[in-house]
């Protein structure tokens, strides 16, 4: 037998901001190429370098010619210093401070993570596949990462696979995305089971009319096999 041949996927390096429930929805997450050379900056705030989306007028395949010049296009280059006084010992072994240095504390290419809305009512229900053709969008394994929950802006490593929704990081936050899919208003708090939802992010007004069947919405729980769900 021989032996499969597994990529070790990394997790995202991205933080986690605030999950909405309201308006939360589900939201295919990807990485874009935006053109880096194109986001320097001389110290009056004009471009100092050719950006290739712009010299191509935005046509479609110009992060070809972009990863080509090797612009690393689906990564914006972080870089982060700190400022210190630059200490020297004299022959009597004074110290003074002489001007100052920078010290470089983070120096990381992070990935250009976009949500593409996944709802059958969006560009009846192509926003993926033109995200990809269109805008040169690519899915988070095909880029060595682990996919992220589904729901609206949650972060986390998907853990939860439905067959009819997608990937998300727990059973409650799928209820919420299948929830908002299906078109189905909810209660926010004192509903029970989902308790966990609202443990990252606002806790919202309970404003929302309950529905009973919400519980009975059928997931078809699956598994992550290559980018997609199955049973
Ligand atoms: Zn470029
Ligand atoms: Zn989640």
């Amino acid at each position: 037998m021989v032996a499969e041949k597994k990529v070790e996927l990394k997790t995202l390096p991205v933080k986690q901001t605030a999950i909405r429930l309201r308006s939360a929805g589900r939201e295919v997450k990807m990485i874009v190429p935006v053109c880096p050379e194109g986001q320097l900056r001389d110290d009056q705030g004009n471009p100092t370098s050719v950006d290739c989306k712009k010299e191509m007028n935005g046509a479609r395949g110009w992060q070809d010619l972009c990863e080509s010049r090797g612009h690393n296009p689906y990564f914006r280059h972080i870089v982060k210093y700190r400022i210190e006084d630059n200490w020297v010992t004299h022959e009597d072994g004074s110290e003074e401070a002489v001007g100052k240095k920078r010290i470089k504390t983070k120096d990381e290419w992070v990935p250009n993570v976009r949500g593409f809305a996944w709802s059958p009512n969006v560009s009846s229900g192509q926003s993926i596949q033109k995200a990809i053709t269109r805008r040169g969008a690519r899915r988070l394994e095909e880029m060595g990462y682990r996919e992220v929950c589904m729901l609206t802006n949650c972060m986390q490593p998907a853990e939860f696979f439905s067959v009819r929704y997608g990937a998300y990081c727990k059973e409650s936050h799928a209820r919420v995305a299948a929830a908002s899919v299906s078109g189905v208003l909810f209660p926010l708090v004192n509903l029970e089971g989902i308790d966990a939802a609202f443990a990252i992010g606002e806790v919202e007004s309970n404003q929302l009319k309950s529905v009973k069947n919400f519980k009975g919405i059928d997931l078809v729980p699956g598994r992550w096999v290559d980018g997609k769900v199955v049973p």
